[in-house]
């Protein structure tokens, strides 16, 4: 008997144009995959651990200069 398997890929992208730096999202994210970066007096935050992403949205949801993006695609092996 055959099955379709299938996954799900999750990219996670945070835009540094937009980013503020204001650590909003790192703080509802339960598995730590952002992070604050600083340098100049610049802060912004960026994936570093992207592989951990489930794509649960709420870091997005709670960005208030909307700069993550998600993309969540099923790929059919
Ligand atoms: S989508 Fe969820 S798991 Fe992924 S970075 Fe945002 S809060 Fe964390
Ligand atoms: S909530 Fe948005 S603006 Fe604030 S640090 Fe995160 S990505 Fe940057």
């Amino acid at each position: 008997m055959f099955g379709i398997k299938s996954r799900k890929t999750i990219s996670l992208l945070i835009i540094d144009a937009k980013c503020t730096g204001c650590g909003t999202c790192i703080g509802k994210c339960r598995r730590n995959v952002i992070s604050l970066a600083e340098e100049g007096g610049y802060k912004w935050a960026w994936a570093v651990r992207p592989d951990e992403c489930t794509g649960c949205g709420k870091c997005q949801k709670v960005c208030p200069e909307d700069a993550i993006h998600l993309m969540k695609k099923k790929i059919i092996d």
